[in-house]
C-alpha cells in the first residue's frame, strides 16, 4: 500500500532526538530557541514563538487581540476545522466566506461582502501550500468604508486601528507570494508541524510576526511566550538557573509551548527544507503533471503563477464533471489499487457542528463544488518515482472506470 504522508524520519533526526534527551533538558529550551531564531529567518518574519500546535498558536493571537463574544473572525468554508473552531473557543463567530470559482482559496470579493463593523480578523488559509490573495485583501481592509467602520475593542484592536489579517500557514511554509515569503503578506502568520505536514516536529507550530512599526516585536514576543506558559513571569529554562526559583503569574495563561524534543526534529528538518524536502515535493507534483497531462477530465491544481509558488504540500486534483457519490467511488478503486488518497477538505457547512449552527452549505457553492470533485494524491519526500507512476496508473485507471471511457 503507498500510504498517503508519512514523516521522513531517518538517522538524522533519531540522532538529534536522542542528543536531546541525553542533554537533561527535554522541554522548551536551547533547541526551541534556536528553532524560532531559523524559523524567523526562513520565514522573512521578524520574530517567531514555537507553539505545541498550529491551533494553539491561532487561538493565542485571537485572545492577544482580544477577540471574544460579539466579534466576527472572517475565515473560508473551505478549511479544516482547527481554523473555526479556536473562534468559537474564544467566544466569537466564525463567519465563512466562499472559495473561487477554480481555486480553493478564499474568494476576494466573498470575503468584502462578509465584513460589517463586528469584523476583528480575517483568516486565509493557503490551502494546500498555495497563497491566498492577501493584497487583494489587504486592500479591502484598507478600504475608506473597512477603516471606518472598524469597531475596537480592545487595548490591541484600538493600536491596529483595522482588522487584523492571520494567515493560517499550516500548509504553506517556504511557499512564495509575489516573489517574497508568503507569510510576509499577513501581519501575523501561524505555521503547523503536524505530522503529516511538509516539515514537521511530531506535533508544533509557530507564530511567525510581522506587523507594523507600532508594534514592538520582541514585547510581543515575550508577552507570548508568557500567554503560552501560564502567565508565567518565567520560564522552566530561567528558573532553573541558581537562585532563580520565584516566579509570579501575570495573567491565567495557557500550556501552548514546544519541547526541545519537539524542536530537535524541527530543527533537522528546517535545515534540509528548502533545498531537498521542497526540491522533491516539487520535482513530484510536475511528475504528476506530466503524468496527467493527456487526461481532460482530471483537472490539475494551481501550484505556480508567476513568482507566486505552492510549497507543494498537497496536490489536489478535480474530476471534472464529477459529482460527490462518483468521487467518492473512484477514491474506491484507487485505494483497491494500493494507492491511499485523501479529501482536502470537507466544508465547515458539511461537518455536523457547523451544520447544526445554522451554516448552509448552499450559501458556499464554488467551496462545494471544489470538495465534491476533489482528490488529493500521496505527496512525501520518499516517494519514488516508480510510486509516483503507480499512482498515476491507479487514478487514471479509476476515472476510466466510474466516469467511462
Ligand atoms: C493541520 C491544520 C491546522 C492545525 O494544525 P495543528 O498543528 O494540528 O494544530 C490548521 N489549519 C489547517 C488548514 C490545517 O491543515
Amino acid at each position: 500500500m503507498i500510504p498517503f504522508s508519512p514523516p521522513r524520519i531517518d538517522d538524522k533526526i533519531i540522532e538529534e532526538v536522542n542528543d536531546t534527551l541525553r542533554s537533561g533538558w527535554i522541554t522548551t529550551g536551547p533547541k526551541t530557541k534556536r528553532f524560532e531564531k531559523q524559523l524567523a529567518e526562513f520565514s522573512g518574519m521578524q520574530k517567531v514563538l514555537c507553539t505545541n500546535a498550529a491551533t494553539t498558536g491561532l487561538e493565542l493571537i485571537l485572545r492577544w487581540f482580544g477577540v471574544g463574544p460579539g466579534d466576527e473572525v472572517i475565515l473560508p468554508a473551505y478549511t479544516y476545522c482547527a481554523t473555526a473552531n479556536v473562534v468559537i473557543h474564544c467566544g466569537a463567530r466564525p463567519v465563512l466566506a466562499d472559495s473561487k470559482k477554480d481555486h480553493y482559496n478564499l474568494d476576494p470579493s466573498s470575503v468584502a461582502n462578509a465584513i460589517t463593523h463586528r469584523t476583528k480578523v480575517i483568516i486565509p488559509v493557503d490551502i494546500g501550500g498555495y497563497p491566498a490573495d492577501y493584497d487583494e485583501i489587504r486592500d479591502i481592509i484598507n478600504s475608506h468604508h473597512n477603516l471606518n467602520r472598524f469597531s475596537p475593542g480592545s487595548a490591541m484592536q484600538e493600536k491596529l486601528g483595522r482588522i487584523l489579517l492571520l494567515s493560517d500557514a499550516a500548509h504553506s511554509l517556504g511557499a512564495c507570494y509575489k516573489g517574497r515569503p508568503a507569510a510576509t503578506a499577513a501581519d501575523i502568520a501561524v505555521f503547523s508541524f503536524h505530522a503529516v505536514k511538509n516539515l514537521t516536529t511530531a506535533e508544533g507550530g509557530a507564530i511567525a510576526l510581522n506587523l507594523p512599526d507600532q508594534f514592538d516585536h520582541d514585547d510581543l514576543y515575550k508577552t507570548l511566550n508568557i500567554m503560552s506558559l501560564h502567565g508565567q513571569s518565567k520560564d522552566a529554562l530561567a528558573k532553573s538557573q541558581v537562585g532563580n526559583w520565584r516566579y509570579d503569574v501575570l495573567m491565567p495563561g495557557y500550556k501552548a509551548n514546544m519541547t526541545d524534543i519537539q524542536a530537535a526534529i524541527g530543527l533537522v528538518e528546517l535545515n534540509r527544507y528548502k533545498d531537498d524536502s521542497l526540491k522533491r515535493r516539487e520535482t513530484i507534483t510536475d511528475q504528476y503533471n506530466a503524468g496527467f497531462s493527456n487526461e481532460e477530465r482530471i483537472l490539475l491544481p494551481q501550484l505556480k503563477d508567476g513568482d507566486t509558488i505552492s510549497s507543494f504540500h498537497l496536490y489536489q486534483i478535480r474530476i471534472q464533471d464529477a459529482d460527490e457519490e462518483q468521487r467518492d467511488r473512484i477514491i474506491e478503486e484507487i485505494f483497491k489499487q494500493e494507492v491511499s488518497v485523501n479529501v482536502h477538505f470537507q466544508p465547515l457547512p458539511l461537518l455536523t457542528y457547523y451544520k447544526n449552527s445554522g451554516y448552509r452549505m448552499m450559501d458556499y457553492p464554488h467551496a462545494f463544488n471544489l470538495y465534491q470533485q476533489e482528490i488529493s494524491l500521496p505527496v512525501y519526500y520518499n516517494l519514488s518515482d516508480k510510486n509516483v507512476k503507480t499512482v498515476i496508473a491507479a487514478v487514471k485507471h479509476a476515472v476510466s472506470k466510474i466516469m467511462g471511457e
